[in-house]
């Protein structure tokens, strides 16, 4: 294999003058300004175009070297790309990134403040969009010829913004003023149709068919990111598709009467890539959102299949040789009984064939077991949306329903599991049995995870096929999380082991042997406190409050949910508080408890949660008593560019979710690479980290999966530990008071209700002791400079297995089959 070094890079062409020149003449030619009126914003602006020159000339040579070789591509749907901020990274995966900030510091300019300017592209919420955001990242870097799709919505997450404690949701119009990386393709726009009914036709031989005279379409207008692999060779394509009011509406739809409401007929076509739904591990079962997956996935198949036609011609052969298609969760599933449609009723294959071909395109991995999450649509909302699929849908069921009673004859029971209808008084279509039986692989996203998958979720599925349910344990990009986001930690590495190591993370276990070495420790740490002094600088500015850098920073940015225990970190808290109030000498190092997260707008619990760590901050960072011990920071609007300044400065990393909620977390997975110590219980990729770095450099604490499920099956009562625990009692009882909220009793009294009548489901209150002990642990552990160096930098060294290139190419190898293609 060719490699791709960044030592390569320097042999390019490129200079400072070549890069200086083009950043002036973007600003004079395509911003009209110069030198002396531009502001930090034109400068951004210029130089995203100056670099967009390089990236543009690279995207056109790696298509060209996809359509030369005829190569098999993997088309990765997801109804979430998590991209952040481009610049930074798309320079360094250039090896660009030195020489522009030199040419814009001769031209008087400072990179770190110009890239500011840019927003984030927040298309997502959490994990999974982030995810999505690294694979793709990894497949450029590895040269897969590879394709995201997505929507491109107008508004990504909402921007949150921190009012009296409260969160407050704002829009994020993250294209107000133009995203430099985006090219528009008007000439690969899609038709979609929406609504109407099925007609029953029957051919010259007396065969039934079936048309949809659908009652709108829509339009579906491309916009392409570019994806630069690291070494800027191959640079894949991310297609996002935006609607457009078509204009069509169906008059004999609407005259016919009686399938029609004209008002809820006419699709406001714009409104379907407006917004980014704000949930989180929770499906929304809103028409919009239907439409929204189904719009996405209908434009990237057609896509796919103008694309396959266009060598292939309306030969079927070769499509699942060439074309597979991964389902990052089920919101891309509608796609199985489209593609079925597609070969059915338009290219008027057999069943049978179709079929062969459908299953040999999709994959899925699963990304929950929370019974919230998991999607499920009323059939008539199905029935009216896309009347054709869900016939479709019904044979799929039908005929897998024949394979059930083979196997386990007269077990009704059975059926009504695996059925993809639900019965009920609302019947419902659940994506999940769809996908799995429309999927020739499934897989879960971490060790324990994917093991639930098979035990709990799908066993019948499981025992159906065997070879179909698997594993990929999930996994970060380096460059991103590391070579970018912590330069001076970066430059100490390749200082040490060498360039390579954003390439073969496994290299960083080279830095083992350094862990105990005493001046390796002090370059590492006095890293982590510049960090962490420019993290202190940034906590100014966005909440006026100071803190030291010498405390222990101890971090959890995430999505705000029960599941995540924030609240069990909140607890903690106020426990230190009381002891201290109760004992000034309490021995404890100053800790700076970091939270990051937004919450579900219509998450009420959330809500409540992000106001009590407001309110305790408020309380404990102003109480002269505890001689500022404890200080709660909460930074509000938490997104990527946020992660990336956060991240670097985290000496303790909070992974604390009830066993068995979380699937994997990367968020995990970043943090110890940029060497924080976790404090974690048993659950997603924390048991694979501790694996890894040993679990004498990671606290874990609490109860496992199976204790959680004993208490589950048992019968738990929260009150025994309210009861018998009288610090517990007290920080709980504190909640019901005016203590955090003057003047508004009981204003924090609905965290107490749910973690005690409210049944306390996550567990909470089972794991605080262990917890607390494990915190106490992370404080004497801070006491002994050389041991935390040492486990930290081990924690940096051991975290080879979780690059993303690790899982691509598990990906590649179990389920994908593809084959790397050079370019250049
Ligand atoms: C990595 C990441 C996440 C996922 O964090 P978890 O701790 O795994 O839930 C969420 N949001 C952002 C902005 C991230 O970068």
């Amino acid at each position: 294999m060719i490699s791709n070094s960044p030592k390569s890079i320097k042999t390019k062409p490129f200079n400072k003058k070549v890069i200086k020149d083009a950043i002036v003449r973007h600003l004079h030619c395509s911003l009209g300004t110069d030198e002396n009126k531009a502001n930090n914003h034109a400068w951004w602006k210029a130089t995203c175009a100056a670099v967009q020159e390089q990236v543009l000339e690279q995207v056109r040579k790696t298509q060209k070297s996809h359509y030369l070789n005829d190569t098999r591509a993997v088309h990765y749907f997801s109804a979430e790309f998590l991209m952040g901020r481009l610049m930074s990274n798309n320079l360094h995966n250039l090896g660009l990134f030195e020489l522009t900030e030199m040419a814009l510091r001769e031209l008087g300019i400072s990179i770190v403040d110009i890239m500011e300017e840019e927003s984030d592209m927040a298309l997502g919420n959490g994990g999974l969009g982030r995810l999505a955001a690294c694979f793709i990242d990894s497949l450029a870097t590895l040269d897969y010829p590879a394709i995201g799709y997505g929507l491109h919505y107008e508004n990504g997450l909402f921007r949150q913004e921190i009012k009296n404690g409260k969160q407050i949701e704002r829009p994020d119009s993250w294209r107000d003023y133009g995203n430099p990386w985006e090219i528009c393709r008007p000439e690969s726009i899609q038709e979609i149709p929406l609504y109407g009914f099925v007609e029953t036709k029957y051919d010259a031989n007396g065969k039934i068919e079936k048309e949809w005279h659908p009652g709108s379409i829509v339009k579906g207008l491309p916009w392409d990111i570019p994806i630069v692999g690291y070494g800027g060779k191959t640079v894949n394509i991310l297609r996002l598709w935006q609607s457009q009011a078509s204009g069509y509406f169906n008059w004999d739809v609407f005259n016919a009467g009686g399938y029609v409401d004209a008002q809820k007929e006419t699709v406001q076509a714009e409104t379907i890539s407006k917004v980014l739904y704000p949930n989180d591990e929770t499906q929304a079962g809103k028409e919009l959102r239907l439409i929204q997956q189904y719009f996405f996935s209908a434009c990237s198949l057609k896509d796919i299949i103008r694309r396959y036609k266009r060598a292939n011609g309306d030969d079927w052969k070769r499509f699942t040789s060439q074309v597979v298609i991964q389902l990052n969760d089920t919101h891309p599933a509608i796609a199985i009984p489209e593609l079925m449609r597609i070969l059915v009723d338009r290219a008027k294959l057999e069943w049978e064939q179709a079929w062969e071909i459908c299953t040999n395109t999709f994959a899925y991995t699963n990304h929950t077991l929370l019974p919230e999450a998991l999607e499920k649509w009323p059939v008539s909302m199905v029935a009216k949306i896309l009347p054709r699929h869900l016939e479709i849908i019904y044979e799929i069921n039908r005929r897998f329903m024949i394979e059930v009673e083979k196997i386990w004859p007269g077990d009704d029971k059975k059926k009504q599991k695996l059925s993809v209808i639900e019965e009920g008084h609302e019947k419902m279509v659940c994506m999940g049995n769809l996908s799995v039986i429309g999927s020739f692989a499934v897989n879960g996203v971490a060790e324990v995870h994917s093991s639930l998958v098979k035990k709990s979720l799908f066993p019948e599925f499981h025992q159906i096929w065997p070879r179909k349910l698997t594993n990929v344990t999930n996994g970060i990009t380096p460059r991103r999380w590391l070579k970018v986001c912590n330069p001076k930690l970066a430059k100490l590495i390749d200082k040490n082991i060498g360039e390579d190591w954003p390439l073969h993370l496994d290299k960083l276990q080279q830095l083992t042997n350094l862990a105990e070495d005493q001046k390796f420790q002090k370059q590492f740490m006095k890293i982590k406190y510049d960090n962490k002094v420019s993290l202190t600088k940034e906590i100014l500015n966005l909440t006026a409050i100071k803190v030291d850098p010498k405390a222990i920073f101890d971090v959890q940015i995430k999505r705000l949910h029960e599941y995540k225990r924030q609240h069990l970190n909140l607890l903690h808290i106020m426990a230190l508080y009381h002891r201290l109030l109760e004992n000034p000498d309490y021995k404890m190092h100053p800790r700076v408890f970091i939270f990051g997260a937004k919450a579900a707008p219509g998450y009420a619990l959330a809500k409540d949660i992000i106001y009590g760590i407001n309110q305790v901050a408020q309380k404990v960072n102003n109480d002269p008593r505890i001689n500022n011990k404890i200080k709660v920071i909460f930074l509000p609007n938490y997104r990527v560019s946020l992660a990336e300044k956060v991240i670097p400065a985290a000496d303790v990393s909070e992974q604390i979710s009830t066993a068995g909620k979380e699937a994997s977390g990367t968020g995990n997975m970043k943090l110890s690479l940029n060497g924080a110590l976790t404090i974690g219980t048993l659950d997603g990729a924390n048991i694979e980290i501790a694996e890894e770095v040993g679990t004498e450099n990671i606290f874990i604490f609490g109860l496992t999966v199976d204790e959680v499920r004993d208490l589950d099956e048992n019968g738990y009562n929260p009150f025994d530990y309210y009861k018998t625990n009288s610090e517990l009692k007290a920080i709980l009882d504190w909640l019901d008071t005016d203590f955090f909220t003057p003047g508004k009793p009981g204003a924090l009294a609905s965290i107490k209700q749910s973690l005690l009548a409210g049944g306390d489901p996550y567990k909470v209150l089972a794991d605080f002791d262990a917890y607390s002990k494990a915190q106490a642990k992370v404080d004497a552990a801070y006491g002994d400079k050389t041991t935390w160096a040492k486990m930290a930098i081990l924690n940096t060294a051991r975290m080879g297995k979780f690059t993303s290139d690790r899982a691509i190419e598990e990906y590649v190898d179990k389920i994908w089959k593809l084959q790397k293609c050079s370019v250049e």
